[in-house]
């Protein structure tokens, strides 16, 4: 038998060590509820937790995605120093952003290879490297 939305979004809860609460639990359902990875702003979860009639702000929800961000099961990509796109998928991997779209989508990560990186400063390491691919239409020729 397949576990339903609600079980692994309580599952998942778990793995990040947070309490279950009916919010919590609502969020999570629309985040890995059916067991993809996925990408997600703030404003748009908000908007599908709405359609789904669960009673949240806006403000809920960010808190409880950056809630999830320390709890380490979910990544956050910042694009433009201002945008924040929240991922399920929280292993190293390279983004494209859609510049037209305002989306971001996972690019292959087969075909990129980082050859080096600077180093790190004195009494630093690399916590991590994150990749944005921007992308735009190309331009009508002439
Ligand atoms: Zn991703």
């Amino acid at each position: 038998m397949t576990p339903n939305s609600e079980d692994l979004a309580t599952n998942w809860l778990g793995q990040a060590g947070l309490r279950p609460t009916r919010q919590r639990v609502a969020l999570a359902e629309l985040l890995v509820g059916d067991g993809k990875h996925r990408h997600v702003t703030a404003e748009s979860l908000f908007e599908a937790a709405k359609d789904k009639g669960a009673a949240v702000s806006l403000a809920t929800v960010y808190n409880t995605l950056r809630a999830f961000c320390e709890a380490g099961v979910l990544q956050e990509i910042t694009v433009d120093g201002s945008k924040s796109y929240f991922d399920t998928n929280t292993h190293d991997h390279p983004h494209y952003y859609w510049e037209q779209e305002g989306r971001v989508s996972d690019a292959p990560s087969d075909q990129l290879v980082i050859q080096s990186l600077p180093e790190a400063p004195e009494g630093m390491e690399i916590a991590s490297v994150d990749v944005v691919v921007r992308l735009r239409k190309k331009a009508d020729h002439g």
